[in-house]
Formats: C-alpha cells, sequence, structure tokens
C-alpha cells in the first residue's frame, strides 16, 4: 500500500489489477506526484477559490445549477460536486493538502452541473447586468 492510498480511496471500482505487483505503474505515478506540504501561494489560491465558489453557488443555485463538474485529470472521467462537497473538499486542502476529490455525487443530474469556467462567466454577467 502506498502513502497515497492511506488518504482517500480514489475510485469504488474494480480492485487494482497491478495490486501488489512491484511493477505497478502508479508507483511511477506517487514518485512523481508526492505528498507535500501546500505552499502559502496554494493556501491563498485555494482560499480565493473558496471564495469564488461562494460567490458561484448565491449565483448559480437560484438558476437550478447544484455544482461544478470537473474534468479528472486522473482518471479522464467528468465528476460532479454539489457545491457542499466542492467547498467542503476546498476546506480540507486547507487544512491539510489533501481531497477526497474522487466522491462524485451519486447518479448526479448532469445538466445542473456546470464547469468552474462556466461558473465564473455566469457569476461575471449577472454581477455587471445592474
Ligand atoms: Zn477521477
Amino acid at each position: 500500500m502506498t502513502s497515497r492510498d492511506s488518504y482517500f480511496d480514489p475510485h469504488s471500482g474494480p480492485v487494482d489489477p497491478f495490486l501488489g505487483d512491484p511493477n505497478d505503474p502508479s508507483n511511477l505515478l506517487d514518485d512523481l506526484d508526492p505528498v507535500e506540504p501546500l505552499t502559502d501561494t496554494d493556501l491563498q489560491e485555494i482560499a480565493a477559490d473558496l471564495a469564488e465558489l461562494t460567490e458561484f453557488e448565491a449565483a448559480l443555485s437560484p438558476h437550478e445549477i447544484h455544482g461544478i463538474v470537473v474534468d479528472c485529470a486522473d482518471c479522464g472521467e467528468q465528476h460532479y460536486f454539489s457545491w457542499a462537497l466542492m467547498a467542503a473538499n476546498l476546506r480540507s486542502l486547507l487544512g491539510n493538502g489533501r481531497t477526497g476529490v474522487h466522491e462524485p455525487a451519486a447518479e448526479p443530474l448532469t445538466d445542473a452541473y456546470v464547469s468552474w469556467d462556466y461558473a465564473r462567466g455566469f457569476t461575471d454577467a449577472l454581477a455587471h447586468r445592474s
């Protein structure tokens, strides 16, 4: 078990076919992606994201938008995060530098989720409309 596995269960899917295999290619990834403390700059960016997320929720939730969809760099799939779950993930990053990023909503209403960029554009448009 790698140190990474102790942080979260990436995907509750089939058992890793390389489990116990010393040549597990994901060991390579672990080397490239060490668990390091976040820098002050990282923390500031995450805090800014959290503030922005709060604005998004205020702007978008009245329009039946439930949260954010993220293209996952790890597995190539899209993950859906409710506003609350995304905020919890960001707060978790601020707290310990790790997040349960792979906890998608169960059977999300995919039409009710937008990308971060879309949420930003929508929120900006609302702010400048009056
Ligand atoms: Zn993923």
